[in-house]
């Protein structure tokens, strides 16, 4: 059994502890097979119709059509996408909304390809902010965002509008509330938040979109061949993929609904409890705080070595912020359950009371 540590970790994070258990119990035999998941041939039926129910529920979680999108688990990270979508989709001039690191690591990538247009950026206030009200006049090869950021905690809550596909980011906040993936073109999520183990990313792309490249794509690269090759034109992530499965029925059983609700329970516990201490404040606007990643820093004047010794007593881990915006982030995925958050939160109120 592991012991009792509340992780709010940005990822590899928390994930539900049944799935802990029945990836435990895989490694030793998986599906009666003898053989363990972490040895078994990714060509086996076994390991094929994990990949085939895992894709499968992929879609039918994100409510698309499985005619006109296809769902791949490819390695190399949501990094990795950074480039394969400039790859194969842009040949011209391609929109981005630079919304923290991860969006501007995205540019630096898509621009070895062609021309790049940062349509609108939170950078002017270390992005603390979602840009609005967004004009999108040209006729673009694709809209990239970054629907949810997890160094900064913010987060997009309504959408753009583009006549340009639309191709988001969705690492930190995939199947964490419910909105139309519909609109959207093509979505990729590193696994290791709300998904699954790192080793795998979850690309979810409308096929339409396959026939616009006008370059050359090496294999590795063209999602084209991953969707021919079913996701295995080389070794998948084998052991990965199967803890997606895990958990993506667990997401199917509970549904995206509820799952929704009980974040948006989560992440109003957490600020308002950021916004009544008078030790805390918030790092991002109000309006654009992120349900998965929530930010915060301490108030001047306050014992910082005293919160983060309350906060080790507490067995609570993995709360310091990213290095860019200080202070902490308490990372509320999915699987964080209520027991946790509630933990954090006395230990705030404890540090508050310490300090009058
Ligand atoms: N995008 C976002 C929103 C992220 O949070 C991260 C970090 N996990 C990445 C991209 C990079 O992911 P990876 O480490 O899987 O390349």
């Amino acid at each position: 059994m592991k012991n009792k540590v509340h992780n709010f970790s940005a990822g590899p994070s928390i994930l539900p502890n049944i799935v802990f258990e029945q990836a435990s119990s895989a490694i030793n035999n998986f599906n009666n097979t003898g053989l363990s998941i972490l040895e078994i041939s990714h060509r086996s039926k076994d390991f094929m119709d994990v990949l085939e129910e895992a894709r499968s529920l992929a879609l039918e979680i994100s409510d698309l059509d499985a005619n006109k999108y296809s769902c791949l688990f490819l390695q190399g990270g949501a990094s990795m996408q950074f480039l394969m979508t400039a790859h194969n989709f842009l040949n011209k001039n391609a929109a981005y909304i630079n919304t923290g690191s991860w969006s501007t690591k995205a540019i630096k990538e898509a621009k070895l390809y062609g021309n790049v247009t940062e349509i609108a950026s939170s950078s002017d206030k270390n992005f603390n902010y979602i840009p609005k009200d967004i004009i999108i006049n040209d006729d673009y090869d694709y809209l990239h965002i970054t629907s949810n950021n997890t160094i900064f905690g913010t987060q997009f809550h309504s959408f753009p509008l583009s006549d340009s596909p639309l191709i988001a980011d969705m690492s930190s906040d995939i199947f964490s509330r419910k909105i139309d993936l519909s609109k959207f073109d093509l979505i990729y999520a590193g696994a290791q938040k709300n998904l699954g183990p790192a080793g795998a990313t979850m690309v979810i792309i409308n096929k339409e979109l396959l026939d616009r490249v006008q370059r050359e794509v090496p294999s590795m690269l063209s999602y084209k061949v991953h969707i021919e090759k079913d996701s295995s034109f080389n070794t998948p992530p084998v052991f990965s993929i199967y803890c997606i499965l895990l958990n993506l029925r667990l997401i199917k059983q509970e549904g995206i609904e509820s799952i929704s609700k009980k974040n948006k329970i989560k992440s109003d516990f957490i600020y308002n409890e950021i916004d009544r201490n008078k030790c805390f404040s918030g790092f991002s606007e109000f309006s654009d705080r992120s349900i998965m990643n929530a930010t915060f820093n301490i108030n001047e004047g306050f014992d910082v070595d005293l919160f983060n010794k309350i906060c080790s007593n507490n067995n609570i881990s993995g709360i310091n912020g990213h290095r860019s915006v200080g202070g902490y982030r308490a990372s509320i995925y999915n699987a964080l359950p209520l027991e946790s958050l509630n933990i954090l939160i006395d230990a705030m109120k404890e540090f508050e009371l310490s300090q009058e």
